[in-house]
């Protein structure tokens, strides 16, 4: 097991997660590599030989966030990780958390967002035409396309799951999206049991704020998945909580929805909620049943308690408080 912890809140939370998963019992042998800003700028690579050595030896990684320069800088470490090891699906189950408050508690959210991972706008084809003047590449293929809509469909059949949505904005974006939706409505012909709708991205934000119930698969392109994946983590109580899986054919590599949260990072206040139930879908694949179920479990009794939470659900538990909270309850 590859485990890389990142930076910002990232070397926190996955401090907290590696106690707790070892709390477990799972026999889980840790090997950590760094990867963080500081490592790109001295090695001036977008993901270190390391790293890539170490991923392809275990095939699996837990992952922290890594900051990314914002307008300039390097390329996105995550981008640049996703793409190397080809790890085209990226899966955010988003449920509601009893003894969280939120202003749609009265609501049971199940859904989780299946996030085409390595094309789209984030192809990072940028171009300065003239001054002043730049084009971005929004870049869609049908291989691409045809993979995503498969993983969210086989996912549906197999877990029992009743109905896909593919979010879209081919009104506008006609060969791009267009070739999207094209894909994902030919791959639904195939799984005639399971309910396939289409959505237009901006009517779906709306439709998720006023009515998130009626949600359960969802199928977007990568730029829309990300926006999307943060706007339904703050239905069920924010970023601390949403975990997530980069799947490709070979690799996994398990990371939660947020970022780095640098306005947190350092005073030991992070939620390592999110990271802990990306370790509990990282567990579940390594077929550790026993163990995802009593770490699931225990974070389900802390929050139902109430009495030990972070800052950002409200409560005043630190980062440690609340992963002694998690053992304590196992
Ligand atoms: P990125 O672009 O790298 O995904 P971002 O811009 O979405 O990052 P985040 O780093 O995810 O930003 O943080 C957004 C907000 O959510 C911040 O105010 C941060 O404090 C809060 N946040 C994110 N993760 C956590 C966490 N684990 N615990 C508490 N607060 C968090």
């Amino acid at each position: 097991m590859t485990l890389l912890p990142g930076d910002g809140i990232g070397p926190e939370v996955a401090a907290a997660t590696v106690r707790a998963v070892d709390a477990t019992g799972a026999r889980i042998h840790w090997h950590e590599v760094e990867l963080s800003g500081a490592v790109i700028e001295r090695t001036r690579q977008s993901v270190p030989d390391e790293v890539l050595r170490s991923l392809d030896d275990t095939k699996v990684g837990l992952k922290g966030p890594v900051t990314t320069p914002v307008a300039g800088g390097f390329q996105s470490v995550n981008v640049a990780l996703r793409k190397k090891l080809d790890l085209f699906a990226n899966v955010r189950p988003v449920r509601s958390f009893p003894g969280i408050h939120t202003r749609f508690e009265d609501v049971k959210i199940d859904l989780i967002i299946f996030r085409e991972n390595t094309e789209d706008l984030y192809s990072g084809l940028e171009h300065e035409v003239v001054t002043d003047v730049v084009t971005s590449l929004k870049v869609i293929t049908r291989t691409a396309s045809i993979r995503i809509a498969r993983y969210a469909f086989h996912y549906a059949r197999t877990h029992g799951r009743r109905k896909v949505t593919a979010i879209h904005k081919a009104n506008i974006m006609k060969l791009a999206d267009g070739l999207f939706l094209r894909c994902a409505r030919e791959v639904a012909q195939d799984y005639p049991e399971i309910e396939y709708k289409e959505l237009i991205v901006d009517n779906a934000s709306m439709q998720l704020v006023m009515r998130p119930e009626t949600f359960d698969i969802l199928l977007l392109p990568n730029l829309y998945g990300d926006i999307v994946s943060d706007l339904a983590a703050g239905l069920v109580g924010g970023l601390g909580l949403v975990p997530g899986a980069n799947m490709g054919q070979s690799h996994a590599v398990f990371e939660a929805v947020h970022g780095s949260a640098p306005d947190i990072a350092g005073k030991g206040v992070a939620n390592p909620t999110a990271l802990m139930q990306s370790a509990v879908l990282m567990l579940r694949h390594l077929d550790e049943r026993a163990s995802a179920d009593k770490l699931q479990a225990a974070i389900e009794r802390v929050y139902a308690d109430g009495k030990t939470v972070t800052p950002d659900i409200g409560g005043r538990a630190s980062t440690t408080q609340f992963t002694d909270a998690v053992i304590a309850a196992m």
